[in-house]
């Protein structure tokens, strides 16, 4: 049987909960909020200002005036570099802070968040940090009197959009290469996941970007990510989450003012064993790259094709893995495992786990919610 670990007390300091637009937190334009909850419990943890339509009007404003007017513009790029960097290390010092605050409102364990998506969000920073003053173009060999060379600049205003299951992590991804290049940015967390992204927006503050360069709008996808993927003034948007939301923000963008995108959409991964293996050894790699995250990852290998031969042996480790699996408190040191993030998600995951009952496939173990609170699921699988 899994061990379910009871909740513990999690005290985390929260951040700033309104909108960062120009250097300033500022209440959204309708005054309208939203709770953000947390998947352990079910229950609020605080509410959020959401921001819509004239929080991005504002937002996208700021960014363009930073990005036209700014001291932005002409900040050396070594200048740009540093100020990543420092951010990296202020993320760096609140790693505590940062990795209880996504264990809190992903359900992520804590133990998992430190050395997985803070340390990563770290390396990204300082990664990109490094290329702001390396990128350059090419100088082109031409037949008469001619200079022919390439530069690489930035587009201009940038919106991104980003998913709940690496918060901190895709923020990360998406402002890091953005702002390195001299893009300014206007950057809508996911609903389910917005105080990480608070937090490091505070963060970006103390780090000392100028005003107006990073936006940090949380809201939701129809109304803000809508608005953000459709502006016109938005010279690009990149995106990460599923591919029927992926479509709509390339229609937005095309109905618009053409914008070109970047999408990051969802797959399906499998893993392939062969008899030549250590079965323990693949039982594990494939538990991980299934189980890791709640499996909530778009790589997640949740998929198994076995060859014949060990197919028996590796569904029975398989089994016997999956019941050792320690699925609870995020909070709590010994947790692998903690709850998905939402009610939709458990429904999904849920409906998913009927479907292959429905189908004729063999639920070897799990397949059950796990507790009555919280979004908690047995580790299931199906042979
Ligand atoms: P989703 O597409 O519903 O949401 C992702 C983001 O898009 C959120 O910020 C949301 O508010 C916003 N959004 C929703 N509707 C929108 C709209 N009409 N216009 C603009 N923005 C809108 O994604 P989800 O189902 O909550 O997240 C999980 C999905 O993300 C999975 O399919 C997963 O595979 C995928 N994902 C992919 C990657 C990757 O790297 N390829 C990474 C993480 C997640």
């Amino acid at each position: 049987m899994n061990n379910m670990v009871m909740p513990a007390k999690s005290m985390v300091a929260l951040p700033e909960l309104k909108l960062l637009i120009d250097n300033r937190w500022v209440d959204s334009n309708s005054g309208r909020t939203f709770a953000t909850i947390n998947p352990s419990s079910g229950e609020e943890i605080c509410q959020v200002a959401e921001a819509d339509h004239a929080d991005v009007d504002r937002a996208v404003s700021a960014a363009r005036r930073a990005f036209d007017r700014g001291p932005w513009r002409t900040m050396r790029a070594s200048e740009r570099g540093r100020l990543l960097f420092r951010l990296a290390d202020l993320i760096e010092r609140n790693a505590d802070q940062l990795a209880r605050l996504e264990a809190l409102d992903n359900g992520k364990a804590v133990s998992v968040a430190r050395v997985v998506d803070v340390a990563k969000t770290v390396a990204c920073y300082r990664y990109f940090g490094g290329w702001a003053d390396k990128v350059h173009g090419k100088t082109i060999p031409i037949d008469g009197e001619y200079l022919c060379y390439t530069r690489h600049e930035p587009i201009g205003v940038v919106g991104q959009i980003i998913p709940w299951n690496f918060p901190m992590l895709m923020m990360a991804w998406k402002l890091a290469p953005a702002i390195a290049m001299g893009n300014t940015v206007v950057l809508k967390p996911a609903e389910q996941t917005p105080l990480s992204a608070l937090r490091i927006a505070e963060l970006i503050m103390e780090a000392g970007f100028p005003e107006g360069v990073i936006n940090v709008l949380p809201g939701f996808g129809p109304t803000a990510g809508a608005a953000i993927a459709g502006h016109m003034d938005v010279d690009k948007v990149a995106f990460t989450g599923s591919t029927e939301v992926g479509r709509l923000v390339m229609e937005a963008a095309a109905k618009s003012n053409l914008k070109p995108v970047t999408l990051e959409l969802g797959g399906k991964s499998p893993n392939i064993i062969f008899e030549d293996v250590d079965v323990d050894e693949a039982v594990e790699g494939a538990h991980m790259g299934l189980f890791s995250n709640q499996g909530q990852s778009c790589c997640a290998g949740s998929r198994v094709f076995v060859e014949e031969t060990v197919y028996s042996k590796f569904v029975e480790k398989s089994i016997v893995r999956a019941r050792q699996r320690v699925v609870g408190d995020p909070f709590d040191p010994a947790t692998e495992l903690g709850p998905l993030v939402d009610q939709a998600q458990l429904d999904r995951v849920m409906s998913y786990i009927d479907a292959g009952r429905d189908q004729g496939a063999m639920l070897a173990c799990g397949g059950e919610r796990l507790g009555e609170r919280g979004y908690f699921v047995q580790p299931t699988v199906f042979a």
